[in-house]
């Protein structure tokens, strides 16, 4: 399996910033956004695990199966491209940006991202990412497994009926059907997997500064972002 960010730049004095928190409460917009004013690599670490899963329904291994989850994982490559759109996400050279969003694809990433041999196939792919430093990443374990050494962590929360409503109407724009009742359920039954799995738990770091963003908009929420780096920086 192997991961190629194209367009990764290299400067000495680059930090990483990692981002972490509860399914859709902005991390993405922050992160993106964080990244176009810095002039950083951005790398959604999520849309690794859903690109995983999508393999394993389109190939009809079943996610609660371990060992041929782990062995599928030879035959995954992911990788993406910066296009002028935003970043895109590629599965064995297929453009799967879109195909990821899918409720089906929701419905099953949590445990597939909470078997170890996906955790560590993934892991590897984001640390090297990060070798060079100047990244934005953004994901659950990305400030206390993937870079424990990250200059800048932030912790994001956001109210469960807001977080609702941003999910809703992102599938909505995406002309995906759903319902929220449907977007509800699928974004606490996340939260609940990904925060108890016993390997690399959904946690807040100790160095962690959290943002709530429940009433902010997203230029206030990278303004209040951008500070921070300023501070690290
Ligand atoms: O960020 P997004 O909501 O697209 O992530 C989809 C899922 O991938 C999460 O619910 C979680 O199960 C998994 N994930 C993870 N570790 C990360 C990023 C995502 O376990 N660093």
């Amino acid at each position: 399996m192997r991961t190629i960010f194209a367009g990764n730049s290299i400067c000495v004095n680059k930090i990483i910033v990692a981002i972490d928190g509860y399914s859709s409460c902005g991390k993405s917009t922050l992160a993106k956004a964080l990244a176009k004013q810095l002039g950083y690599a951005y790398v959604d670490s999520g849309a690794m695990y859903r690109a995983v899963t999508l393999y394993l329904l389109r190939h009809g291994i079943s996610p609660e199966n371990p060992a041929a989850v782990a062995e599928a994982l030879d035959h995954i490559a992911i990788h993406f491209e910066r296009h002028a759109g935003g970043n895109r996400t590629f599965l064995n050279g297929e453009d799967v940006e879109e195909a990821i969003r899918d409720m089906s694809v929701s419905d099953w990433v949590s445990p597939v991202a909470a078997i170890p041999a996906v955790r560590r196939a993934m892991v590897k792919q984001q640390q090297a990412m990060g070798r060079r430093r100047g990244i934005v990443m953004d994901g659950r374990d990305i400030g206390t497994v993937v870079f424990p050494d990250a200059e800048l962590k932030l912790f994001i929360i956001a109210e469960t009926d807001e977080r609702v409503r941003r999910r809703f109407l992102e599938l909505q724009q995406r002309g995906m059907e759903s319902s929220r009742e449907t977007v509800r359920y699928n974004l606490l039954e996340r939260d609940r997997i990904d925060s108890t799995r016993a390997d690399s738990p959904l946690r807040q770091a100790d160095d962690a500064l959290v943002i709530d963003n429940t009433h902010l908009t997203p230029d206030e929420q990278l303004e209040k972002a951008l500070e921070m780096v300023r501070q690290r920086v």
